[in-house]
This record gives structure tokens, sequence and C-alpha cells, in this order.
């Protein structure tokens, strides 16, 4: 448990991904929390944001753009945090739709091993349980939840949808570096997701001369020495500290209260003040790493 004062949380699932509550329950519950703001951060899709910050400006919570991208770099798994982009982002949103959709094919597939597998399953369940929402191994999972093949989603994911499983298919990723890019030449702030899952150091430090600009210090999955570690290491590099809970919401199987973990305000105000120094197009790329840095 932190000490630190928790104002905002950067790191928040709903159902526009595969987070169990909507942008509205999300913003909600941000409220019953305390908190005076939140970033909506889905898996590849901008589409909880709107709806987030209506909710917001109707509730008083600052609802803050945001976007969680998992890329893949020499066999390890880096996810990037993307903040307050532009809106008419149309790189990004086009790069997104590219990713979505190759999520639509992958879960086909894994759908086909299931039912090699002899389980009863289809697209069209795995699509209704995603709504509209960018479709995802958690849909998969809570499929299989709800037809009684396995007792836990966990179970889903340790019996077949986790690398090695016999159900699982590997997805279109971008490398860290391009999702780096693409959120600066979008005009937002790129920053390196939960390091501490990874523990690969040295790949922070590649990144910068790509554009990241800071660090997810605080996350449910970092105890307090990992947190101290990446305090430390983001002073070093001169990176922002952010931090969030990486909440998806309640019966998700992941049961992590939103808001239990974040920041002060003043690393929000930290965040947007880099928000505001870059701009939103490519050719500004080079001259925003001199201005900022
Ligand atoms: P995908 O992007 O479709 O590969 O799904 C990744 C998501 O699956 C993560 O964001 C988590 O929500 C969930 N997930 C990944 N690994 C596990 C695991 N070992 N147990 C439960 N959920 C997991
Ligand atoms: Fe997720
Ligand atoms: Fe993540
Ligand atoms: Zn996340």
């Amino acid at each position: 448990m932190s000490t630190i004062q928790i104002d905002a949380d950067l790191h928040v699932h709903t159902t526009a991904s595969d987070g169990t509550w909507s942008p509205e329950e999300a913003v909600r519950s941000a409220k019953e929390s305390g908190l005076r703001a939140l970033a909506i951060a889905d898996h590849d899709t901008v589409d909880g944001i709107q709806p987030g910050q209506e909710a917001g400006n109707r509730e008083g919570i600052e609802v803050l753009a945001a976007v969680e991208i998992n890329t893949d770099f020499r066999g390890s798994q880096f996810h990037i945090l993307g903040y307050l982009f532009d809106g008419a982002a149309d790189k990004m949103a086009a790069e997104l739709q590219r990713i979505r959709e190759a999520r639509v094919d992958r879960a086909s597939q894994m759908v086909d091993k299931l039912r090699d597998l002899g389980i009863d399953i289809t697209l069209d369940e795995v699509r209704d349980e995603a709504s509209d929402g960018s479709l995802g191994r958690p849909h998969v999972a809570r499929v299989l939840y709800k037809k009684g093949v396995v007792k836990e989603i966990q179970e889903a994911f340790d019996q077949f949808i986790l690398p090695g499983r016999p159900a699982f298919v590997e997805r279109y990723k971008l490398t860290p570096t391009d999702a780096v890019r693409m959120i600066r030449e979008s005009g937002g702030v790129p920053v390196m997701a939960h390091p501490g899952l990874t523990g690969q150091d040295e790949h922070i430090r590649e990144l910068i001369p790509a554009g990241l600009i800071g660090i997810e210090v605080y996350h449910s999955h970092h105890n307090p020495a990992v947190s101290r570690h990446y305090e430390k290491l983001a002073l070093k590099l001169g990176l922002l500290i952010t931090g969030g809970s990486d909440s998806h919401g309640p019966d998700s199987g992941k049961p992590i209260r939103l808001g239990r973990t974040g920041v002060p305000y003043e690393r929000v105000a930290q965040l947007k003040e880099a928000g505001e120094k870059l701009c939103g197009n490519a050719e500004c790329g080079e001259q925003n790493e001199q201005k900022y840095r």
C-alpha cells in the first residue's frame, strides 16, 4: 500500500476494450473513491474517452484521454500508454483500427482451436461478450466461464489461452518504438506502462530517443520497493512519473479497485504541461524532442 496522496488514477479499462464497466460507471467509481481525475486507457481504442468525458463533466471528474498499446520486442511484451493526444489523431486512429481488425481475426482463430478441442464456442458469442469493444482474450475467457467450461476466468487463461497453451494465438503487434512514435505524432505523451512486470530497464532508456516521456511508477502489481526503484530511474533519466490501478472493473477476474493506486494531482499537471509542449504532426517530432528534453 503506497503512502502517496492519490488524486488521479491514470490507468483504467472499460467496456470499450476488456474492462467490465462502462466509461460512465468507471467515472462514478472514481467519484466514489474521491478522485479528482481519471484516465481511460483502453487497449487499442479511444472509443471510451468521449463518453467518459461527458460523464466526467456531469460528475465533476476530469477525464484524460489515454490508450494502452501492447507491443512486442525481442520476445518481450511492453505496454505503452499514450496520454492527451489530439482528438483528430488520424494516423493513430487508422493504426488502432488496423490493430483491432487483427484482433477479430485472432479471436476467430482462437475459437477454431477451441472447437478443435471439442469445446462448443462461436465467434459470435465472443463478439457479444465484447459488445462493440476491442476484442481480447478476456472476452474468450469470460465466454468459457459463462458456459461452464472453466470454473474461474483465470482457469481459462491457464488451460487454454496463455502462450504455450493449445488455443493461444499470437496477435499483430507494433514494436515499442513504433507505438511511442505514433503517440508522439498524434501529439500525445508516451509512457512505459508497469515496467516492473518485465523488469527490462535498459529498454526504457532505449525508447527515449524515439520520444518516451514517462514511466508508470505506481501500478497495482508494483510493490513499494519496485515503485521506489522506478521513481529513482525516472528522476535519473528525466522522465515523468505516472501511476494507475490498471483496474478492469468488477467481475473481470482481476478485481483491482479503481483509485487504489495512482498519483497526486501534481503529476497530472506535469503530464498536461508536457502534452501542451508537444505538437501533433510528424514534422515536429524532432523539434519536439529538442524542445522537451
Ligand atoms: P490480449 O490483448 O487479447 O492478448 O489480452 C490481454 C489481456 O488479457 C490483459 O490486458 C489482461 O486483461 C488479460 N490477461 C493477460 N494475461 C492474463 C493472465 N495470466 N490471467 C488473467 N488475465 C490475463
Ligand atoms: Fe486488459
Ligand atoms: Fe498493461
Ligand atoms: Zn492495462
